[in-house]
């Protein structure tokens, strides 16, 4: 008989019901106004972030970033289904081959929680977590291809894979030869620390290629000492850490806001990396802060960080062979 790992236990309690949501934060039944009962891109949201949350309003940052709001009904100019450009680039649904020498695998489509401004959203996604990754066609093209000596492995979340699926997986891209980086882009640990369990360290250990872990952080108060603690774990295996943040409106679009999350990720060994100008997403308009307020942060950020503290304010464009810098 096979043992359901904490993590996954975990997980299946999300929240994805709006109703016991709004009782759980204690929503007045006016704001239930503002709620999606039932949104196309559904609410999937860990109990450890929903505990985080302030009670009785609808302005919390980490409320704005998973619950679905009508705001998300607004029709914006500019907004489509794939901001980026990631249909052109596709070799399979789930191999993408934008930048050189680098490809993105998707093994996953599930997520530990769903962010109402992804620009995935439109993408098929598995609610639950599926276990296996069933990546050989995509895994016959990167052996194929010598050019290509990083794999990303995003999605989704690659860590929604079980752990035998992603060893596999792991042992199966360390078999292709010009495979020599292996980089993880996760939000995982930040909803479900357990997801950073003995048996998940133990397969990154002592690895061929160089393994980095990029997490996906916005908010000072997603990194509580359990998440903290978790991502230790994984820089004591010598696998570099680093971050993504998205910039979001009403979420993460002040100065101290983002030296706290900043600070908080150096004092951690974890090197801030893309600030993210936001891709325009349909559904995400009321997330947008204009570039020149961006380019504004970015100075005063500048201003009282370190260096390495301050990362690189990117956007994606679409059909460009790499980030945009914007500073
Ligand atoms: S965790 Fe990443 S891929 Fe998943 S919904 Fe959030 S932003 Fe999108």
């Amino acid at each position: 008989m096979t043992t359901v790992p904490l993590w996954r236990k975990i997980q299946r309690e999300n929240f994805t019901n709006w109703k016991q949501l709004a009782e759980f934060l204690e929503l007045p039944p006016t704001l239930w106004e503002e709620l999606v009962p039932h949104s196309s891109w559904p609410l999937n949201l860990p109990r450890r972030l929903a505990a985080k949350m302030a009670k009785g309003t609808l302005e919390d940052p980490l409320l704005r970033q998973f619950v679905p709001l009508k705001q998300e009904r607004q029709v914006a100019a500019g907004f489509c289904s794939d901001p980026v450009g990631d249909l052109s680039s596709q070799k399979t649904k789930k191999l993408l081959h934008k930048y050189h020498g680098r490809a993105l695998l998707m093994p996953s489509s599930a997520c530990a929680m769903h962010c109402r401004y992804c620009f995935r959203r439109e993408y098929e996604h598995a609610g639950g977590g599926q276990s296996k990754s069933g990546c050989e066609e995509e895994l016959a093209l990167l052996a194929a291809d010598p050019s290509i000596e990083e794999v990303i492995l995003s999605g989704g979340d690659p860590l929604s894979l079980g752990n035998a699926s992603l060893r596999l997986l792991l042992d199966q891209l360390e078999a292709i030869p010009h495979v020599k980086r292996i980089r993880f882009h996760t939000r995982f640990p930040i909803g479900i620390p357990e997801r950073i369990d003995e048996e998940l360290l133990a397969l990154l250990r002592k690895r061929r290629c160089q393994i980095f872990l990029m997490i996906h952080s916005n908010h000072p108060s997603e990194l509580d000492d359990e998440v903290l603690a978790a991502l230790h774990r994984v820089r004591l295996l010598g696998i570099p850490l680093l971050c993504q943040t998205v910039l979001l409106r009403g979420v993460n679009d002040q100065l101290d806001t983002l030296a706290s999350l900043f600070n908080t990720l150096v004092n951690h060994g974890i090197l801030p990396y893309y600030l993210h100008q936001m891709d325009r997403v349909t559904g995400a308009a009321h997330f947008e802060v204009a570039e020149s307020e961006g380019l504004e942060l970015m100075r005063q950020l500048q201003a009282i960080l370190p260096g390495y503290g301050v990362p690189k304010y990117v956007r994606e464009v679409a059909g460009e062979p790499h980030k945009t810098p914007l500073i």
